[in-house]
């Protein structure tokens, strides 16, 4: 079962996510978040990497960076970016993607929340991978929050709840491109 390729996305959040005092709020896009996440989403197979915001000028930013490395300069200065980014759709919101991967392939995808705090009826890495590879062809999108993560309403949407990551120490608040990384690496390394 290890060779199959499951059917996953990832969509990095702007929207519905908390702020330090855990009001809900909109955080801003971090551009250094485009690159490394379409790195890893690139390089572990995956059929695309979404950006959601909700406000107009996060997104016009998010598309002039996409622009620049696929057909703009950037595209003939650095052609390994360029691919890297080929993955990158631009969305004002979650429901856009799930909409897009229901046309794509038939059925909505099945959602996988993250965070990095613990709690109740958590996914175990072991078990999610064991569930992407028994349904390769269903659509799985993985959430990826910002800020001080999703908030509960955005989190009760998902299908799955995926376990933290942990490292050694009493700290694990990782920046969401490494922690995708390492998510990307449990889930669809062979
Ligand atoms: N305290 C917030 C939380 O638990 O969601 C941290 C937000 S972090 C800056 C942004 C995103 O990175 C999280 O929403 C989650 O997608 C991911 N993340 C960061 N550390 C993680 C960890 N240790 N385990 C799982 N996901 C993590």
């Amino acid at each position: 079962m290890n060779n199959i390729i499951p059917n996953l996305s990832v969509a990095l959040l702007h929207d519905d996510m908390l702020d330090k005092q855990g009001k809900v709020v909109t955080t801003s896009l971090t551009l250094l978040d485009v690159h490394d996440i379409a790195r890893s989403a690139r390089t572990f197979g995956l059929q695309s990497f979404f950006i959601a915001h909700s406000l107009s000028t996060m997104r016009t930013l998010a598309s002039v960076l996409h622009s620049h490395w696929q057909v703009g300069y950037g595209a003939t200065y650095n052609p390994n970016r360029k691919e890297a980014l080929s993955i990158v759709q631009v969305v004002a919101k979650l429901q856009d993607a799930e909409q897009e991967l229901l046309q794509r392939f038939g059925a909505p995808p099945k959602l996988i929340a993250t965070s990095a705090r613990p709690g109740a009826a958590r996914t175990s890495f072991a078990d999610m991978r064991t569930i992407l590879r028994q349904q390769p062809a269903a659509p799985f999108l993985l959430m990826l929050g910002t800020g001080w993560g999703m908030s509960e309403p955005l989190l009760n949407r998902a299908d799955y709840f995926l376990e933290p990551i942990h490292g050694v120490a009493d700290f694990n608040h990782l920046s969401v491109r490494s922690a995708c990384a390492i998510m990307l690496d449990r889930l669809m390394s062979s």
